[in-house]
């Protein structure tokens, strides 16, 4: 059984429910030259793989972990539609875009789409409210939003095979220790150099450390607990037995979901850092595990039905924050053959999917991209 990197960052409560093992075996060596060459397997590399292989073109994947080590593997598996940003074109149906995917490869992942709540901290009679106190402040839902949730895990590799299944190269535990824009567009990988046609960088909160003259993004680790499951008359009395996700629109923020089995996570708190000094943090010690002992005790006193409850696991995951909270979607100003994606703060799983469709989309039929975040400058 293989293992993923990044142990210090806790156990996020997700399954994988199939190994992923890698798209070719024996290990095939990926062609000195192949048409396009991802970095990163989270959910936008996935999704640019599988789009480029359902468009004929042979792309292959390095991820330096397992598939989904990142952020998509920690995830809260949130499905909301648009940016952090708001609700761009190109980007306004990301939900019904990946159920569409997900329905068409039969991706075994629990997606459920029963909307999400907007809450807010304070009491208002017309609309409904959450039996909740939050930090000393009365919870109401403030409008449902569309969206629901996934098996963030299960919905990164169920990509992953469909894209090996259309002829993708993926590579598991292989690092891209250095990209050359220029004179030639070059990749090392395990000490050989690569000359692919287009690079995609897909590698979130790591793509200022792998790409030279990257577009500034301001990384953290982001954080979440899940508790044991609670039985269906619990669930109900703390308002969430319809199974509807819910995220603040205001401080303190605090985001959370249930799991089918009557687990629930919640999320929140942020620790800022370079991506290596993020790599290093260990979740049990030091400001992290401040966070989380201030999350869990948060919790615990939402609601009576919470105040002994006891937390399977709890653990952190990496997100990355461009400028105005608007994602980095473009070709990179050195070289137009390199195209960016990431940065899309708490907000990027239904979005790094349609992302990974977009950069596909302007590698194969050359359809512009958005240019959005520094990347334009
Ligand atoms: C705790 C947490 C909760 C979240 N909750 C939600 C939510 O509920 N809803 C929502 O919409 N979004 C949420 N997000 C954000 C969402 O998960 C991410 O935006 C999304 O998963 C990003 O996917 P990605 O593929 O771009 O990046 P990632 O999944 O981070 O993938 C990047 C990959 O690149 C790999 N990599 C890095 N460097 C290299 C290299 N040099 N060579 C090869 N591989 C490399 C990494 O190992 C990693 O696997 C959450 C994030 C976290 C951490």
């Amino acid at each position: 059984m293989k293992t993923g990197l990044r142990s210090q960052w806790g156990t996020a409560p997700w399954q994988r429910r199939s190994p992923f093992v890698d798209g070719t075996t024996p290990r095939a060596v990926p062609s000195a030259t192949p048409e396009v060459a991802i970095v990163g397997g989270g959910l936008t590399g996935a999704s640019a793989a599988y789009h480029l292989a359902k468009m004929g073109i042979q792309a292959v994947l390095f991820e330096a972990g397992l598939i989904g080590d990142g952020a998509s593997g920690r995830t809260g598996g949130l499905v909301l539609e648009g940016t952090a940003a708001g609700i761009f074109d190109k980007v306004d149906k990301c939900v019904l875009g990946l159920q569409r995917l997900v329905e068409e490869e039969k991706i075994d992942c629990d997606l459920a789409l029963p909307g999400c709540w907007e809450i807010e901290h304070r009491r208002d009679t017309a609309e409904r409210m959450l039996p909740w106190t939050d930090d000393g402040h009365p919870v109401a839902i403030a409008r449902k939003v569309s969206g629901g949730v996934v098996q963030p895990v299960a919905l990164t590799i169920g990509i992953v095979e469909a894209a090996a299944r259309l002829g993708a190269v993926i590579r598991e535990q292989t690092p891209v220790t250095r990209i050359d824009l220029r004179p030639e567009l070059s990749l090392e990988i395990e000490g050989e150099r690569i000359s692919p046609g287009y690079v995609v960088v897909a590698t979130n909160a790591w793509i200022n450390a792998a790409l030279p003259d990257a577009p500034p993004l301001h990384t953290s680790l982001t954080f979440a607990c899940v508790t044991r499951p609670l039985d269906s008359d619990s669930l109900s009395a703390l308002g969430l037995g319809e199974g509807v996700p819910f995220y603040t629109s205001d401080l303190p923020y605090l985001w959370g979901r249930t799991v089918p089995d009557g687990r629930v996570i919640f999320g929140a708190g942020l620790v800022f850092g370079k991506p290596v000094t993020l790599e290093a943090i260990d979740v049990r010690a030091g400001s992290s595990a401040a966070v989380l002992d201030r999350l869990q005790r948060r919790v615990r006193a939402l609601h009576p039905a919470l105040c002994e409850v006891r937390f399977e696991s709890a653990w952190a995951g990496p997100i990355a924050f461009a400028e105005d909270s608007v994602p980095l979607l473009g070709l990179h100003p050195a070289n137009p053959r390199v195209l960016v994606s990431g940065g899309y703060a708490g907000h990027g799983v239904a979005l790094s999917v349609r992302a990974g469709e977009l950069l596909a989309l302007a590698i194969a039929k050359n359809l512009p991209l958005p240019n959005w975040g520094a990347l334009s400058h």
